[in-house]
């Protein structure tokens, strides 16, 4: 017979073998065992006191193989590298997964005013660029100030004709004159071969003001890219439109010898720290390993490969004991170039996203640093989380070394983790300052030089605090029921 005693007797005795199951699934530190935010700030200090790789391991990489096209050798042997490394630094799991791709190769480029004054002109073919016909390409040089005034330009107006879009990019801390920039070099070649144009060429999607070409990618239609197509350093860029301003025609002469490699081969390098408790869940911190060809891609990407690295292997080093859930580093392949067929860009990430696919219903995080080496200056969390103890105690470890909550929840994080960011793994994001980093970003000037190791420290700080916090908690940042 039940009773109402004999009820509330059961009730107590539920939440006694409740609060026990909890107990049992989270135990509390003992108490000569620091807590997650002592842990957490332990490892921010050790960080910035430069007592981490992210130095060596940059400076190693740019080092010995310098630039590291997509599907080239350079490439390769990088991602070769990375593996035996962090297979030396103890890292689990640590493997390489291949994946085919169409390689481009710059080949020998110049480019001229031929009238009203000859002169000669700095540019760089934008990468997946066909090559001109061996003895080039001449027209004359029509302008347009945005993406949207070459569109509004009706079919056949430019037959014969060189393409030039002018706009300038516009410098911000947070990189956003980039987003708005970038357009007219992804989908210029094509708007301008659809109007009859011979070739096409913008002003460099940089802010710098030297006579250096930023190259980047530009998008493949139909399987191919239609025109020619080449960044014009900045100044140089300034050079047509004044000459044009001054009245009469100006004539370039555009030469490009680049080529493709339709049977190349790029690939990701996966590393993990074994989760103690739940392995199969997996925070992801990424970053990319190829570069554009003319500088060695320091700061794009060779110090957020640096970064994600050291965070990690600092994590792996605990003396105390490691993270409940897997902390996995993804060394990507072939981040910045298009390919052929869709998607567009990110081949490295598309081949993880797909390639994992069962697992990431327990990918609990994924995240990116690949936005260059100057400080870390805000926290964008997954908007579950935004206002949670675990947003307080993360902002309590990282205010100290100038990191702020930011306004907003977290969309996104970076190309390569975009398509697991949209199977539904939330992002995070440690916005770095990008006032400087389009000065260098895609030219023969992004080299070692460039990365200040202060910066650098501060950010493997950031990223070693946050990630230890994230995987040694249940934290659920999806704000569902977390996957067991
Ligand atoms: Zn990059």
């Amino acid at each position: 017979m039940l009773d109402t005693s004999c009820i509330r007797a059961a009730m107590a005795l539920s939440l006694l073998l409740f609060a026990s199951v909890a107990a049992a699934a989270r135990p509390a530190p003992a108490a000569s065992e620091p807590t997650d935010e002592q842990t957490a700030a332990q490892l921010r200090d050790e960080a910035l006191a430069g007592e981490n790789l992210a130095w060596d391991w940059v400076s190693e990489l740019t080092t010995r193989f310098g630039p590291r096209p997509a599907g080239s050798d350079n490439e390769h042997r990088a991602a070769e590298w990375a593996a035996e490394r962090l297979k030396a630094l103890g890292f689990a799991n640590v493997h390489i997964e291949s994946f085919p791709i169409t390689a481009w190769v710059r080949g020998v480029e110049s480019a001229q005013i031929v009238a009203p004054v000859p002169q000669p002109l700095v540019v760089a073919a934008l990468g997946e660029s066909p090559p001109t016909p061996p003895t080039g390409l001449e027209g004359e040089v029509v302008i347009f100030p945005t993406l949207a005034d070459l569109k509004a330009a009706p079919a056949g107006s430019l037959d014969g004709k060189i393409a030039f879009v002018a706009a300038r990019m516009v410098r911000m801390q947070d990189g956003a004159g980039y987003g708005a920039a970038v357009e007219a070099r992804v989908d210029g070649p094509a708007e301008a071969a659809k109007r009859g144009a011979i070739a096409f060429v913008l002003r460099s999607v940089g802010t710098d003001s030297n006579r250096i070409a930023h190259t980047g990618t530009t998008a493949y239609v139909d399987g191919r890219v239609p025109v020619p197509a080449f960044a014009l350093a900045a100044p140089d860029a300034d050079q047509i439109e004044r000459l044009a301003a001054l009245g009469g025609k100006v004539r370039i002469h555009l030469y490009s010898s680049a080529s493709y490699v339709p049977d190349a081969h790029s690939q990701n390098v996966i590393a993990d720290v074994p989760g103690r408790v739940h392995p199969e869940q997996v925070v992801l911190l990424g970053a990319h390993l190829d570069s554009w060809d003319q500088g060695t891609g320091a700061v794009d990407d060779g110090t957020g490969t640096a970064i994600v690295t050291a965070a990690a292997k600092l994590i792996l080093d605990l003396p105390q004991r490691g993270p409940r859930r897997t902390v996995r580093v993804v060394l990507f392949g072939s981040e910045e170039v298009a390919q052929p067929v869709a998607p567009f860009g990110a081949f490295g990430g598309h081949a993880y996203a797909d390639s994992h696919k069962a697992e990431l219903a327990h990918h609990v995080l994924a995240a990116e640093s690949d936005f260059g080496t100057d400080r870390v200056y805000s926290l964008e969390l997954p908007a579950a989380v935004v206002k949670s103890e675990f947003a307080t105690t993360a902002m309590r470890v990282l205010q100290p070394i100038g990191v702020l909550a930011a306004a907003e929840p977290a969309r996104q994080s970076g190309t390569d983790v975009r398509p697991t960011n949209e199977a539904g793994v939330p992002p995070f994001a440690l916005l770095q300052d990008g006032t400087h980093y389009f000065d260098v970003h895609h030219t023969a000037d992004d080299t070692l030089d460039k990365v200040d190791r202060e910066q650098l420290d501060q950010n493997v700080a950031a990223w070693a605090a946050l990630v230890w916090l994230a995987a040694d908690s249940d934290v659920d940042f999806r704000g569902q029921e977390a996957p067991h």
